[in-house]
């Protein structure tokens, strides 16, 4: 059996817009970004693995909701996405482009320029002052993950924070404020993101938002059972709303308790698989989390991208199917939003 890497898939591979729908960056320092250097993502790695787009996250790390507790974690995401904002440039060779747009993003696969879509990760950063999610939006902010690990004034979380005093849910999902923000990212035209929420939320999420919700980074419960993962009946709710679920390369959401080292590009591919047959090929992409704990063995960085396409070509998915998977799906859903937007 000949193992080799088709040139066709690598061909095909350098031919699509690649948008990875979730990476972290440094904060509040790190390495610069157009040097190849310690991080999984930078420019180098992303022209030289053939990623064409990635949503790069302003996250912030729940703490105790107290007044000072929010405004801080408000100020750092938005001390984050004007750092974001200013990787669009050039530099050692790379041109760089902050598109917050679906046009921007294949327009800038058109000009050969890196595109940077800024995303903001963890609804505690809007506090209970729904105008910060206009601030977000203002700089180019296109989705908003509502939590991260532990509850906040918007929803629950999959993960309480027992150390927070976090009960097993607090607000039976979205909060009535949580409503609220659904409708502002609505009318701002800020994609809604449940990975990280309690299903309940998610569930809540789809009912309440004009437009499709999305996970922007999680895999498959039936292949691996674990809270950050959807259920067969979430699923089906992401193609009722048109959504898009972002599989994702973290591996103990592959395969249970496994290390990124036991872990490959066809257990990526076998939540993809699943995905698609139970959904169509129209509500699936691709993400990493990059940076924020994702990663395998043979999909360390984003110099790697393209063994993802050489494994789902070997699987025979088409070009069509591939560029849906790779940000077509995404793209689809950025439109919707961005033209329901108020
Ligand atoms: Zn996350």
């Amino acid at each position: 059996m000949n193992d080799a890497p088709s040139p066709d898939a690598i061909a095909l591979h350098q031919a699509l817009v690649t948008l990875d729908t979730h990476i972290d960056i440094p904060w509040p320092t790190g390495p610069d970004p157009f040097l190849d250097g310690s991080r999984k993502v930078d420019m180098p790695k992303m022209v030289r693995g053939g990623l064409s787009a990635g949503c790069f996250v302003a996250y912030v790390p729940q703490a105790s909701r107290t007044p000072g507790n929010e405004d801080a974690a408000f100020a750092r995401a938005i001390a984050m996405l004007d750092h974001i904002n200013a990787m669009g440039r050039t530099e050692n060779g790379i041109t760089a482009r902050v598109t917050p747009t679906a046009d921007a993003i294949e327009a800038a696969k058109r000009d050969g320029v890196v595109a940077i879509v800024p995303c903001v990760e963890n609804g505690f950063a809007v506090g209970t002052d729904l105008s910060r999610i206009a601030a977000f939006r203002a700089r180019g902010a296109r989705y908003l993950t509502l939590t991260h690990n532990g509850h906040n004034a918007i929803a629950d979380s999959c993960s309480p924070r027992r150390d927070l005093g976090d009960r097993e849910t607090e607000h039976g999902g979205l909060s009535a404020f949580g409503r609220q923000a659904v409708t502002e990212l609505n009318r701002v035209g800020m994609i809604v993101d449940v990975a990280h929420t309690s299903r309940d939320t998610m569930q809540q999420a789809a009912e309440v938002s004009r437009t499709p919700i999305v996970s922007t980074h999680s895999c498959i419960s039936a292949l691996c059972d674990h809270p950050r993962n959807m259920q067969d009946w979430q699923l089906d709710i992401i193609k009722a709303v048109k959504g898009v679920i972002q599989i994702t390369a973290v591996s103990a959401f592959l395969r249970p308790n496994a290390k990124p080292e036991a872990v490959t590009v066809a257990d990526f591919a076998d939540h993809v698989d699943y995905a698609v047959n139970r959904l169509g090929i129209d509500y699936v992409g691709i993400s990493s989390d990059f940076d924020g704990g994702g990663w395998f063995s043979d999909w360390r960085d984003a110099g790697d991208s393209a063994n993802l396409t050489v494994e789902l070509v070997r699987r025979g998915y088409d070009r069509g199917a591939l560029e849906k998977l790779w940000g077509g799906n995404f793209l689809r859903v950025m439109r919707v939003v961005e033209q329901a937007a108020a």
